[in-house]
């Protein structure tokens, strides 16, 4: 069988999407996932659940520490 060369369709192109992860602002960690106010601040998951006890009443809302905004969990 011949063997064919690939064509390259995909060489020019950058296939870098803008994958900007976020900087968590409590422990400074790079995470994919951050709890975000709408101020800006952020939190990743484990800052979250070490803070929790500060950070939320009733496990439906947390509390932004810059802005004092009540910001839902799972309703980003
Ligand atoms: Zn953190
Ligand atoms: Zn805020």
């Amino acid at each position: 069988m011949s063997q064919q060369s690939r064509p390259r369709t995909n060489a020019g192109k950058s296939r870098r999407r803008q994958n900007r992860s976020k900087i968590c602002h409590c422990c400074g960690a790079d995470v994919m996932f951050c709890w975000q106010c709408r101020c800006g601040f952020s939190m990743c998951q484990s800052c979250m659940y070490e803070n929790q006890w500060g950070m939320t009443c009733n496990g439906i809302t947390w509390e932004c520490p810059d802005c004092g905004a009540q910001n839902g969990y799972g309703n980003q």
